[in-house]
């Protein structure tokens, strides 16, 4: 009910982000001239006279109470499963153990589609159904594929989703359950994407890759601005960011400007990590070359986190600035640490973890060590799906009900 309640809004336009140039707002856009991602731009003055941090607290626990700084216009567009807030969860167990102050994760398994790309796709999908798209198209490694068939279903849009042959079993199950055709590809994600761009004219696809339109990235936005205030509008001393296309970390970047510009925080930034697999760790070795970018596709990445197999990714000049400008670095974890680690938290703490927030524990675990982060930073940490997605190891023990039961062996 509240979705279709009206709010102000604030879009003045799209800008690239390579070269400022400016794009007209309310019109379906791709990449900018320079096929380069676009970034949707706000008039943060109106928007600071017309809203209060105060406004926020009497509206419903979800991402849209942040309206006013998304870029949907009418109530009645917007596409939703009932995105909720998701908490921020201690580990006060594991912090005794690591010896550390305080640690915790955003809990993103709780989304609809179970995974944090539902906040992306709820508003890609939302502008999509308010400016007339009839199909879409996307390459994924998997979550962002589900998600789009979720909220396609619900406006009415057509789906098609290309993902890698690997991909894990149960996104390309609930993707196609949820009514998108889906094909499993012999190749990688940016093969799924050339897939989608060679498609698009014959197709009459709207092309939904990460950051080849500018309106997931104003989803994961609400990422940082949730981060914002359930830290009191304080910001945690670092974030940890399991990256593949980079939407998030990019997302939440934008969003602390934002609340810079409009006067709710102050220009403390928390450090930007950047968290990869070693087996596919194109930003990270960017990094460690001190690179703006990263072009050179990782060859032949893998990787058990299959939200980070992203050999190249679009958005790397955002990515890379979003680490340098905050101070903050990218880290590799190879597999076993990152099977290792989600074994540790969820024993520990009873969060079951997909491999991608794995990762985010194991490089916090890795930095520990190396003094890149210290005991007394207050890290940010991401579970961005559900571990129920995932295989699990099998149990193997029985018990004969009909026969005495020696309990001293259980
Ligand atoms: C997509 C995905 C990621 C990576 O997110 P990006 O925004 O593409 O960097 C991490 N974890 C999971 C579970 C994902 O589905």
């Amino acid at each position: 009910m509240t979705m279709t309640r009206e709010y102000p809004t604030f879009v003045s336009h799209l800008e690239c982000s390579l070269t400022g140039e400016h794009y007209e707002a309310d019109q379906l856009h791709g990449l900018s001239r320079e096929a380069k991602p676009l970034l949707v731009r706000y008039d943060l003055d109106a928007l600071a006279n017309s809203i209060t941090k105060d406004d926020l607290t009497t509206r419903p626990a979800d991402m849209w109470r942040y309206r006013e700084f998304l870029p949907v216009r009418r109530g009645n567009d917007i596409v939703s499963l009932g995105e909720p807030m998701t908490p921020l969860l201690t580990c006060p167990r594991l912090a005794a153990k690591l010896g550390v102050n305080q640690f915790m994760f955003k809990d993103e398994s709780r989304m609809p589609t179970g995974a944090f790309k539902a906040r992306g796709l709820a508003v890609a999908i939302s502008m999509a159904k308010a400016l007339g798209v009839k199909k879409v198209a996307i390459p994924t490694a998997g979550n962002a594929g589900a998600a789009a068939a979720a909220y396609t279903a619900r406006a009415g849009i057509d789906c098609y989703v290309f993902c890698p042959d690997d991909t894990p079993d149960i996104n390309v199950r609930e993707t196609a359950a949820q009514g998108a055709r889906v094909w499993l590809v012999n190749g990688l994600i940016n093969d799924c994407g050339r897939i989608v761009g060679e498609g698009k004219d014959a197709m009459g696809w709207f092309d939904l890759s990460t950051l080849k339109e500018p309106y997931r990235i104003e989803g994961k936005k609400t990422l940082g601005l949730e981060i914002a205030e359930q830290f009191a509008w304080q910001l945690p001393d670092v974030i940890m960011y399991p990256t593949g296309g980079g939407t998030g970390l990019i997302g939440m970047w934008k969003a602390f400007n934002e609340l810079e510009q409009i006067g709710w925080i102050d220009s403390k930034r928390p450090r930007m990590v950047c968290v990869q697999s070693s087996g596919c760790a194109p930003a990270v070795r960017a990094f460690e070359r001190g690179d703006e970018q990263y072009v050179e596709p990782w060859p032949d990445p893998h990787t058990i986190a299959a939200g980070l197999r992203v050999p190249v990714a679009i958005g790397d000049r955002l990515i890379m600035r979003a680490i340098y400008d905050t101070d903050g670095f990218a880290t590799a974890v190879d597999d076993d640490s990152i099977r290792a680690a989600g074994d540790e938290v969820a024993r520990e703490e009873g969060i079951l973890m997909c491999p991608e927030g794995a990762a985010t524990y194991a490089a916090y675990k890795k930095e520990l060590a190396t003094g890149r982060v210290t005991k007394d930073d207050v890290v940010v940490l991401f579970n961005t799906a559900t571990g129920l997605k995932y295989p699990l190891p099998p149990v193997t023990q029985t018990l004969d009900c009909h026969s005495p039961i020696d309990y001293t062996r259980l």
